[in-house]
């Protein structure tokens, strides 16, 4: 069904998305209906600073929560016929990942993000469908920080490092410690969301900003039982990534130094597997980090990946604005 339409626009797919502008002027110069952008050096002349890019489709500065959502909508169904999806943001801090994928979580559903209006669509067609399949939806949520993986749904998360099972080909959890929640209601979810949020936040006070310095994993589990007895399984991974910028080797030492080492080797772990994955090449270096261990039985086979490059357009972002579009680029299949 919704898979269908899906299939003609490939496994893999990278969406740029460009956030307002708040302080300063813009680096972006065109936005193409076809997926193209164009980006120009602030410290050049117009015609000598010019790059461009091409990606499935980018979403400019006045997109809203709801345009976005709407080109996913038949993505994230499909995972309500048994295929597995992934969802990751990428950017550098503050380029706004987690607007697109939480939304502002201050009580109002305004503007809430990804999380919200892919598991509220999937509770509407599990109601549609109801006399045909029976589903069931829960979740779990886990961060990953420094390559070690904690809960962020449990009452005492900060002691609890978890164990990935790297084979689950046998359709067993990659988790299966972390806690698990049945979701019934939106509301249900936005308990949720808001307990992983004020989890990872409790640790951002005692560890320098935290919150950006390590994946965010809400992981979907749906199944279901239909009319004729036939069952399936899959999930829905949405990811809100650690920053990408690069920091100033020069300049962090310590504790941050480590964080960031961490961060790079699994954003760069990240990439290799969707470029191996789209070279179709039969390695696939899944269990060089946690991150896409944890992700293995989605990323690849029949599942599918969507991957949104984010980006603070302001001048002074230029340089991690061109490295976020070349990683975006290097993933990319267009
Ligand atoms: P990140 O998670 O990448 O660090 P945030 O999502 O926290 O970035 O975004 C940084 C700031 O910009 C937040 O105040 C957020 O509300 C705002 N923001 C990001 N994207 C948008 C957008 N598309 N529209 C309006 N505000 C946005
Ligand atoms: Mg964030």
């Amino acid at each position: 069904l919704y898979n269908m339409v899906q299939d003609l626009k490939g496994n893999i797919r990278v969406y740029c998305r460009i956030r307002p502008i708040f302080n300063d002027g813009s680096v972006v110069d065109f936005i193409g209906q076809d997926g193209s952008l164009v980006i120009s050096d602030p410290s050049k002349p117009q015609r000598e600073g010019r790059k461009t890019f091409k990606f499935n489709k980018v979403f400019g500065p006045t997109s809203t929560q709801g345009e976005v959502f709407a080109d996913i909508q038949p993505l994230i169904r499909s995972v309500m016929d048994g295929y597995n999806v992934c969802i990751f943001a990428y950017g550098q801090t503050g380029s706004g990942k987690t607007h697109t994928m939480s939304g502002p979580l201050n009580g109002s559903t305004k503007d809430l993000g990804i999380n919200y209006l892919a598991l509220s669509d999937l509770f509407q067609l599990s109601s549609m469908r109801k006399d045909i399949t029976d589903y069931d939806i829960r979740v779990q949520m886990v961060e990953i920080y420094n390559e070690q993986v904690r809960d962020l749904l449990h009452n005492d998360s900060s002691t609890t490092k978890l164990e990935i099972r790297s084979c689950t080909a046998d359709g067993g959890l990659s988790l299966p410690d972390a806690t698990m929640h049945s979701v019934k209601s939106t509301a249900d979810v936005v308990k949720l969301m808001k307990l992983g949020d004020e989890n990872r936040v409790v640790s951002s006070t005692a560890l320098n900003n935290r919150s950006s310095r390590s994946h965010s994993v809400l992981t979907v589990h749906v199944s279901g039982k239909d009319i004729s007895g036939s069952t399936l399984r899959s999930c829905l991974h949405l990811v809100d990534l650690a920053g990408s910028e690069r920091v100033d080797k020069s300049e962090v030492t310590g504790e941050r130094l480590k964080e960031a080492q961490y961060i790079n080797k699994s954003l760069s772990c990240l990439g290799d597997v969707i470029t191996t994955l789209a070279q179709k090449n039969s390695h696939i270096p899944y269990r060089n980090s946690k991150l896409t261990l944890l992700l293995q039985d989605s990323l690849g086979g029949h599942a599918k990946t969507l991957m949104f490059a984010h980006v603070n357009p302001e001048v002074d972002s230029f340089g991690e604005t061109v490295s976020t579009l070349k990683f975006a680029q290097r993933v990319s299949t267009v």
